[in-house]
């Protein structure tokens, strides 16, 4: 199936377990995770209509920013973010989704008061507290959430996780539970600079459940464009 075939059949997707959840279709955003796809492939997905795309490392995403890629669709970052790159992607991208320490929020503060613009961007929660993945714990975010009004130049629109494997299909939906719930929590809190719209959960395996729990946002790598080649990859 072509990259265009693939979306309109996410997209039925999207509307089947939208209506399933008594929910509008249209709350649903479609961002393609293109990691490892080439400018021209992004096009597609842009052409086919697409929400969003979202980009995992700095270098591929400065690579295809250069061949003008992602035009007529905006563009997320939603890969791990070192500190160090942060003069790359602030200012760059629509929304960091993938915002993972206090740490990095005081770099993407200092580059976009530099710049002097706001940067948007979702904070990311490790919400299995899983070692091997990044995030704020579910505990830390009130407080990272208490410090944000004194970041000017960033505005929390939501939240990004990632959920660990389960084996049984199903398991998923108490962590997406969750992340729904830490998000009507603190829009009830309403902090300074935070605006909960988007909650950036479901990628290919798992979006239908995620739409069951709230999603706003699913993240689709794979659905959209096949296997990615880590074996041929130069990238990896
Ligand atoms: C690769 C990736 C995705 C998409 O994963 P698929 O399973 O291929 O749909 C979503 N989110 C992030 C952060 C990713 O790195």
């Amino acid at each position: 199936m072509s990259i265009a075939e693939n979306i309109a059949a996410i997209r039925e997707e999207i509307t089947k377990a939208a209506l399933a959840a008594g929910r509008d279709p249209a709350q649903i955003l479609l961002c393609a995770a293109s990691k490892m796809n080439d400018a021209q492939r992004v096009r597609e997905a842009v052409a086919a209509g697409v929400d969003c795309c979202g980009e995992n490392r700095v270098q591929e995403l400065t690579a295809k920013l250069a061949e003008d890629a992602y035009r007529g669709a905006p563009v997320h970052f939603i890969g791990h973010l070192q500190t160090n790159k942060v003069r790359q992607v602030v200012g760059r991208v629509d929304l960091i989704q993938s915002v993972d320490s206090l740490r990095l929020l005081e770099a993407i503060q200092k580059e976009a008061s530099k710049q002097n613009l706001t940067q948007d961007v979702l904070l990311e929660i490790n919400i299995g507290n899983e070692e091997s993945k990044s995030g704020f714990a579910p505990e830390e975010l009130d407080g990272v959430l208490e410090k944000i009004g004194a970041f000017p130049n960033i505005r929390v629109k939501g939240l990004m996780a990632i959920p660990p494997i389960c084996q049984n299909s199903g398991d998923n939906r108490k962590f997406f539970q969750k992340i729904y719930a830490l998000a009507v929590d603190i829009t009830a809190k309403k902090y300074d600079n935070v605006w909960v719209e988007i909650l950036s959960m479901g990628m290919s395996d798992d979006f239908r459940d995620a739409i069951a729990c709230g999603s706003t946002m699913i993240r689709i790598g794979t659905g959209i464009f096949g296997a990615r080649d880590y074996v041929n990859s130069h990238q990896s």
